[in-house]
């Protein structure tokens, strides 16, 4: 499939270009600005959060042939669009893209609601021809991680009170063993810090 060029753009914003495709995931227009880049072939959409779903940052990026898949709360907004549930998968172009789950477990707003329910939002497995890249979405540690396939790129989100502690994050991380790891969707971070109790076998890349 070619070499695949990774570009972070802030928050949980990211780029995947592969061959001649334009890959997005989680386009955020308070983080980047979209104006001049290059139109999208995908967008992957991991919730409707506004930090996710940001018609401002498709506003720039989108044509009629763009692809968007979606979790079952963006819903269908045109035929442009694929939703997955958690579990279901679709290829795009020879790249297989699973759904995975990505919730919370402890975290709540103040009335008592979890951030993220389980079921609603959608991680994505992204699989370029055996080539794994996990973005976890808006997620705590959760033992689906541990039936992950053997992962060699993965994004973890880091930041309260939405995500994961920093401990959270470790534990998510040497679960998984991706070979390469970006933290993402972060307030702050101690990339020493996090270095230090992270599996040597494990690169983190921020
Ligand atoms: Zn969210
Ligand atoms: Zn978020």
């Amino acid at each position: 499939m070619g070499d695949l060029r990774v570009k972070v753009l802030g928050h949980a914003s990211v780029r995947l270009d592969i061959g001649d495709k334009i890959i997005y995931v989680d386009p955020y227009s308070e983080v980047h600005d979209f104006t001049g880049d290059p139109k999208a072939d995908l967008i992957l959409i991991t919730h409707n959060h506004y930090d996710h779903y940001d018609e401002k940052a498709f506003s720039e990026i989108e044509t009629p042939d763009t692809t968007f898949i979606v979790s079952a709360n963006v819903g269908p907004v045109d035929d442009r669009y694929i939703v997955l549930a958690n579990d279901q998968f679709c290829t795009w172009e020879g790249i297989q893209i699973t759904a995975v789950e990505s919730y919370n477990v402890n975290r709540r707003n103040p009335s008592g609601e979890l951030f993220h329910p389980r079921g609603v939002g959608n991680g994505y497995v992204v699989d370029f021809d055996g080539f794994k890249v996990y973005l976890a979405g808006d997620t705590e540690p959760i033992p689906e991680m541990q039936e992950l396939p053997k992962i060699d790129l993965a994004f973890l989100p880091k930041n309260l009170p939405y995500t994961m502690t920093d401990e959270e994050f470790l534990k998510a991380a040497n679960l998984i063993k991706p070979k390469c790891l970006y933290a993402y969707h972060y307030f702050e971070i101690d990339v020493p810090k996090l270095k230090k109790d992270l599996d040597p076998a494990i690169e983190l890349l921020n």
